[in-house]
């Protein structure tokens, strides 16, 4: 049973939960945690932080009971502010320290490439998740803050403040997963721009091939676009979310590889419940279909883009459905393919294991050739979405 959950919490945030295994789609780009914390008259006072995930990017505030500027020249040089990550039993502590004067990021004692400011009585630190080492789900994190000129002995105010103070908040780390595309400009392609760029083209799946595909792809740091039959999805989400994370791009075959090419109400349908299934187990909605035989006309054409589809047919088709055999599979492709070459291939719909021999040879001699591997709404420059997924 599949339940579909929609809640307007604002007019910035609209969230759609899935029931059971699906993961929950946050359509707003931005996650805010923002805590308080009492003002205790230490050295560095912290009063308030924040982590904050937008898309790629995450920033950690510390807000201070005076100007963060001044409050860190008075603490001293060697002061930092430090978030500490806590999960599974380790602790990642990302830091921005003042060092003769200037103030650094460090996570793990070492230096790090992030923003790093003062603005009013704000800390600001600033990065790629990917740099400072977070990895999506649920982390507990406190702020230490301390002062780098302070005798503990001596001091009349505490050297250090923790927030909070006692326990620890929670966060979660989002995954940024692509959400959509924006089909435009021609109706129906074949080939995309005379760029050094190839787009690898896999229809029929998912199958009991695919782990094995997307494990020889990301080996060549190569990414490619799946054309699925709605009729065989059931079941296939955790493999069609696998594809996604990858990197990979979800595109529309059809509901049941009905031949579509006169178009029609039918046509549509197909369309509109493959969209669906491919939404409803991920939270992406495709910008791509491939019509079943490359059987296409101007009304299946047409009745496409008003769902948002491309028609891709394909520039080389080695045949890899007929089984000819590896080495003809890699003759094929090799000896067709160029710049924009849009690569039919199948990853299901029956043996595929010759496929699978080929791909790692095509990738390796169009990759010497200084080919590069996107998905197709990359190779036609379409606009991507994204989202943040738990
Ligand atoms: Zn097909």
């Amino acid at each position: 049973m599949r339940k579909r959950l929609i809640v307007a919490a604002s007019a910035a945030v609209l969230v759609s939960a899935l029931a059971g295994a699906s993961p929950v789609v946050a359509a707003s780009d931005e996650k805010s945690e923002r805590r308080g914390d009492a003002a205790d008259g230490a050295a560095l006072d912290v009063t308030r932080v924040s982590v904050e995930q937008k898309l790629h990017e995450v920033t950690l505030r510390a807000g201070f009971a005076t100007g963060a500027a001044d409050a860190l020249a008075a603490a001293g040089e060697g002061s930092s502010v430090c978030f500490k990550f806590m999960r599974d039993g380790r602790t990642l502590e990302i830091c921005a320290v003042t060092r003769s004067g200037a103030l650094r990021a460090t996570r793990g004692g070492r230096t790090i490439a992030a923003e790093v400011k003062t603005s009013g009585d704000e800390l600001v630190l600033r990065a790629r998740e990917s740099k400072l080492k977070l990895r999506p789900g649920v982390y507990r994190w406190t702020v230490l803050a301390t002062a780098g000129v302070c005798d503990a002995a001596l001091s009349t105010v505490p050297c250090t403040d923790v927030a909070p103070d006692a326990g620890a908040y929670e966060v979660r780390v989002w995954r940024v997963a692509l959400a959509g595309c924006e089909a435009k400009g021609p109706l129906e392609v074949r080939r995309g721009p005379r760029k050094k760029k190839i787009a690898l083209t896999f229809d029929d799946g998912p199958s009991s091939y695919t782990n094995s595909l997307l494990h020889t792809l990301d080996k060549h740091d190569a990414r490619a676009t799946f054309f699925m039959l709605g009729s065989q999805l059931g079941g296939k989400g955790p493999a069609m979310r696998r594809e996604l994370a990858a990197g990979h791009e979800l595109a529309n075959h059809g509901w049941s590889h009905y031949p579509m090419g006169g178009g029609g109400p039918r046509a549509t349908a197909e369309l509109q419940r493959t969209q669906r299934a491919i939404r409803d187990a991920t939270g992406f909605t495709p910008c791509a279909f491939r019509p079943p035989y490359g059987d296409t006309g101007p009304d299946l054409r047409r009745r496409a883009r008003d769902l948002g589809l491309t028609s891709f047919i394909w520039s080389v088709d080695p045949r890899d459905w007929a089984t000819p055999g590896t080495g003809s599979i890699v003759g094929n492709v090799l000896a067709n393919t160029g710049p924009g070459a849009i690569i039919l291939m199948h990853d299901g719909g029956g043996n595929r294991s010759q496929t699978l021999a080929a791909v790692p040879q095509i990738l390796s001699s169009l990759k010497r050739r200084g080919y590069k591997f996107v998905t197709i709404s990359e190779l036609m420059k379409y606009e991507r979405r994204f989202a943040l997924v738990r």
